[in-house]
């Protein structure tokens, strides 16, 4: 049974069905082919994301054998749930909010990538955790996770594209640019008289745990989408300026928020020389914007908003801070998934909610919400085409697997990554708001 960071029962309904079934009204013909074609298009396989390490043997994209590939939905969920009854206690698997229903319906937990990280933690005697998200989050996973538990990502070809697009070498290369900017003749990057170092690295959640692992090296810090500005303050209090990575929006978002100005917030452009900036651009920042995106909430406009309100006036908008600055200006609300979530489970018999965030959630949101008419603001089907990787063959495939003894898919984050990366979770952790409710972080070594 699904237990639950997410309330109300999980549909079995699959938004795959609707990609295949109306392909001209997918933002993407290889997805709308269905799984396995999509698997050949190149993309974030292994070793595209950072510090990546691929476990012999590789079932690359597309080489999920074909008995799994052939196999019908029902034989494929039959073999799932007696594969789960066989392992018990031994198995936790988790199911991102983004993900496709087929898949869902086996969590054992729903949530958001650092939720389903830390739910792993009420199970420490699960010797296995499948973790039914993108790559960054299985590596969050394992770093959280005791020694001995073994994360799968069941198709390692499940990246994250925001998350790939600051890597470790870029961030490196960066900083020394910086560290030549900013370098004090007499402190260098330490604190000055105002007992502030010149500039932090703060990253997104989203993001691999090479970079986590950085910012814990370089004083800085993690940040989920739900306490980004608590973040930013703990920065802002430690430094006078911040390298925010990858996402550019969640950045901007959250910056402007705190009163940060615009033309305070430079995009660094890892292609280019100072990021693009001038020295004195760079000495006038407070925030540093890395030029990353996420290819879901990008695809979200004003227009679509202002469409949602032509056609049905008293329409409440809630997008997700991922997406571009006008569109969280134009919304009526921003926030995390589980912002989201919340909105709309405050909201009332018979309101009208268009949501700017992935398709699989607003889907399930309005399945568990029959008496509200509950939309996604983009009116062309976009899933996050990189979760979408995880298809229940792949599922059934790694807990077979576990059933002949075998551990297929495994991530593992090296220990020296895992134990900087956790001191930058770490300061999360503690930078959290007072009336908050820490959350324990246990795993490697605690
Ligand atoms: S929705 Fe965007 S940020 Fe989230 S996993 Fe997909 S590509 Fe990455």
């Amino acid at each position: 049974m699904t237990s639950t960071l997410s309330t109300g029962p999980v549909p079995t309904g699959s938004v795959h069905d609707v990609v295949t079934a109306r392909p001209g009204d997918t933002c993407d013909a290889e997805l709308a082919e269905g799984p396995w074609l999509f698997d050949l298009v190149p993309g974030y396989g292994p070793g595209a994301s950072e510090d990546d390490v691929v476990p012999e043997p590789v079932v690359r994209p597309g080489q999920l054998p074909v008995a799994y590939q052939r196999m019908d939905d029902a034989d494929l969920h039959e073999r799932i749930r007696a594969a789960k009854e066989a392992l018990g206690d031994r198995l936790v698997v988790l199911g991102h909010f983004y993900q496709r229903d087929e898949v869902v319906q086996h969590a054992d937990f729903v949530g958001d990538s650092f939720q389903l990280a830390n739910a792993a933690l009420t199970r420490p005697d699960a010797e296995t955790i499948v973790f039914c998200g993108v790559h960054f989050m299985a590596e969050t996973a394992d770093i959280l996770a005791r020694p001995e538990q073994h994360v799968i990502l069941p198709n390692l070809a499940a990246g994250c594209s925001m998350a790939d697009m600051a890597d470790e070498e870029s961030v490196e290369t960066a900083w020394e640019e910086l560290e030549r900017v900013y370098a004090d003749p007499v402190t260098g990057m330490g604190p000055d008289a105002d007992g502030k170092v010149p500039v932090l690295p703060v990253t997104y959640m989203n993001s691999s745990a090479a970079l986590k692992a950085f910012c814990g090296r370089h004083g800085g810090i993690v940040c989920t989408s739900s306490n980004a500005a608590t973040v930013l303050e703990w920065a802002f209090e430690r430094a006078h300026r911040v390298l925010f990575f990858p996402d550019q929006h969640l950045g901007r978002n959250t910056a402007k928020a705190l009163g940060v100005p615009l033309d305070r917030m430079p995009m660094w452009n890892p292609r280019k020389p100072l990021g693009g900036n001038t020295e004195e651009q760079l000495h006038d920042a407070q925030v540093l914007l890395w030029h990353g995106f996420c290819s879901v909430h990008k695809r979200f406009t004003v227009a679509q908003i202002e469409q949602a309100r032509a056609e049905h006036p008293g329409v409440k908008v809630v997008v997700h801070p991922e997406c571009p600055m006008p569109v969280v200006d134009a919304a009526d609300a921003a926030g995390s998934t589980d912002l989201i979530r919340k909105y709309v489970a405050a909201s009332q018999p018979g309101d009208v909610i268009a949501i700017g965030t992935e398709v699989n959630l607003v889907n399930r949101l309005a399945a568990e919400h029959p008496d509200r008419t509950i939309f996604c603001l983009d009116p062309v089907v976009c899933p996050c085409s990189t979760m979408y990787r995880i298809h229940p063959g792949y599922l059934a495939w790694v807990l077979d697997g576990l059933l002949e003894g075998e551990v297929r898919n495994e991530i593992v984050v090296p220990d020296d990554v895992a134990r900087d990366a956790k001191v930058a979770l770490e300061r999360m952790l503690a930078a959290r708001p007072k009336d908050a409710s820490p959350v324990p972080v246990s795993g490697r070594g605690a």
